[in-house]
């Protein structure tokens, strides 16, 4: 069974992980509603690049702090699209402070940024692929959701929090043939974590070439970043017949990160 024709909705695929994605399914025939905060020029070229692909590719900019803006991401994408077979959850923010400094708004927006924003994208898109009889729903949770490191108290609790949310989904609609999976990346290069190599090598008075290798690869065994295509392409198997009994667990593409 192809997934060539079905519709994705990709949260936060603007930039980095997501845009990756929104293109290996564009490139898999999949019509995709993107999502993120992005410049209109930004959109523009994304929106022109997926459709090059012969597919059908729509922007809504809802805000994932918004549970309203959330219900009607969902509900302009049945609208637009007359469909929603697959939801892939990967919006998400980061912010490092020991925990007496963590700011409560930070605390509260990587809440609703990184977990919440998949709970209320979920429910609303449940009764839609329980109508279709299909549906696969993939949440990009981290290493980070099955290990700690300090100074990520919000990040390291959304993301366990992401796992959790995978494993009740799966079994809430088990016997629907809907699918609901978590992958945990390690590091990637994207701008996300870029922006942690720059305060890393101001903080510790190193070169960023070195935090690449002594910190951010230090845990990761195959010392290689995680390329953004590697995730797409576990994200398309996750889509596919093969993996219908695949549900309620994780898929760790971290180079043994989380092994040791
Ligand atoms: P990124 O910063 O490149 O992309 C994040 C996306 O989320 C962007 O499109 C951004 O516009 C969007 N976003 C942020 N706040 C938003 C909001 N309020 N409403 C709507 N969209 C919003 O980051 P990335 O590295 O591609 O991260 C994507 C996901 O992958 C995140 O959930 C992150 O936690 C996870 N992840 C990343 C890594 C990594 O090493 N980069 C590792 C593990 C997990």
């Amino acid at each position: 069974m192809s997934i060539k024709g079905k519709v994705v909705v990709i949260t936060g695929s603007t930039s980095g992980i997501g845009l990756g994605i929104a293109k290996g399914f564009a490139q898999a025939g999949v019509n995709v509603m993107i999502n993120g905060l992005a410049e209109s020029e930004v959109i523009e070229g994304i929106l022109e690049e997926l459709r090059d692909y012969g597919i059908k590719a729509i922007y809504h900019g809802a805000d994932m702090t918004q549970p309203a803006q959330i219900k009607d991401l969902i509900s302009s994408t049945v609208a637009e699209f007359g469909a929603l077979d697959i939801l892939i959850n990967n919006a998400g923010i980061q912010k490092v402070a020991p925990i007496e400094d963590f700011p409560d708004s930070s605390w509260d927006a990587i809440m609703a940024i990184n977990l919440s924003s998949a709970f209320h994208t979920t429910k609303a898109t449940l009764p839609v692929m329980r109508r279709a009889g299909w549906g696969r729903i993939i949440n990009i949770a981290s290493a980070h959701g099955l290990v700690a490191s300090p100074f990520k108290s919000a990040y390291v609790a959304a993301k366990h929090g992401v796992i959790g949310l995978t494993k009740t989904t799966a079994l809430e609609c088990a016997e629907h043939n809907i699918t609901c999976n978590a992958i945990c990346p390690g590091w990637v290069m994207t701008p996300l974590v870029e922006k942690q190599i720059e305060d890393l090598a101001l903080s510790r008075a190193m070169s960023k070439a070195q935090v690449k290798t002594d910190i951010l690869l230090k845990n990761q065994w195959t010392k290689k970043f995680v390329e953004v295509e590697e995730l797409s392409a576990t994200a398309l198997f996750l889509c596919s017949q093969a993996a219908q009994n695949i549900t309620g667990t994780n898929i760790n593409v971290d180079g043994g990160w989380t092994a040791a």
